[in-house]
């Protein structure tokens, strides 16, 4: 029987490869056991709503509905297939940048085009939640990044302000360039973050309060996939908020 204990007390280069070997094995123990947890949060975010769609399609397959209900039941299938689609989205952009095989394509693009597009885009769901949606672009500008990525990027942004936002309430959205950077706000008078929860939103799965999200939805994804495509940029983003006044988030880049 041959047993080596390494004299990690000691001051030599061994003891300091003995620490560092008991730090790498005890950072291995954590990964592992956030790539479990990770894991077995998104098994539930995408069971949930695989669960309300079986029992929807089942209940729609029903001889004796009549044309209006099964619209609706069909209605929310697609719905939550939709969520469903974009978790699943997330999910894959995480992927592809913890490989780092994720890539910006960097060119140059006019403002107010750009924020004209976006408005396209999320109008249908704004007009939906009947929420209204301001975008202002002060001058036009030249904004240089990878256009579909920061589209994705203002997008989610847009999502939260609707989806944490009441009826009749107000969304910004503002672009506007300062010392060679270009900033593009979202706003809203929505529910707002406590305080000490600011910090922890963009974590992985991060989500304000359980009761919350059981209300409003969503996985505690988004945010974390806009950081990291905004870092991607080398840009950086702030967020402001009072709770139950509103929040704001403004990306520089
Ligand atoms: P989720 O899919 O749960 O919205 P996100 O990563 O996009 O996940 O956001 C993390 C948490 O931050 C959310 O659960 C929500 O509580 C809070 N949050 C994000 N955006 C807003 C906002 N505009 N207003 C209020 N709370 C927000």
């Amino acid at each position: 029987d041959f047993k080596v204990t390494l004299p990690y007390a000691s001051k030599d280069e061994l003891g300091e490869l003995a620490v560092a070997i008991q730090k790498l094995a005890k950072d291995l123990e954590r990964l592992k056991k956030e790539r479990n947890e990770f894991l077995a949060s998104i098994s539930h975010e995408l069971s949930t709503p695989l669960t309300y769609l079986i029992g929807y399609a089942k209940v729609a397959m029903r001889k004796d509905l009549n044309e209006k209900e099964r619209d609706r039941y069909l209605s929310i299938i697609a719905e939550e297939a939709d969520g469903m689609k974009d978790l699943v989205k997330d999910l894959l952009d995480l992927a592809r940048i913890d490989e780092n095989s994720f890539t910006v394509n960097k060119e140059y693009f006019w403002s107010q085009p750009f924020l004209d597009n976006i408005y396209k885009l999320v109008e249908p769901s704004f007009l939906n939640k009947e929420l209204k949606l301001k975008t202002e672009s002060k001058k036009n500008f030249q904004i240089y990044a990878d256009p579909l990525r920061l589209q994705q990027i203002v997008i989610n942004l847009l999502d939260n302000a609707m989806k944490y936002s009441d009826y009749g309430k107000e969304v910004r959205l503002e672009a506007y360039s300062l010392n060679g950077r270009a900033v593009i706000s979202v706003s809203d008078e929505g529910i707002g973050i406590p305080s000490d929860e600011i910090e922890f939103i963009f974590d992985r799965l991060y989500r304000v309060e359980k009761s919350r999200s059981r209300t409003y939805g969503g996985s505690g994804i988004g945010l974390s996939v806009v950081k990291e495509l905004v870092e991607a940029h080398g840009g950086t983003i702030e967020v402001e908020s009072k709770l139950g006044k509103g929040s704001t988030f403004k990306i520089m880049i």
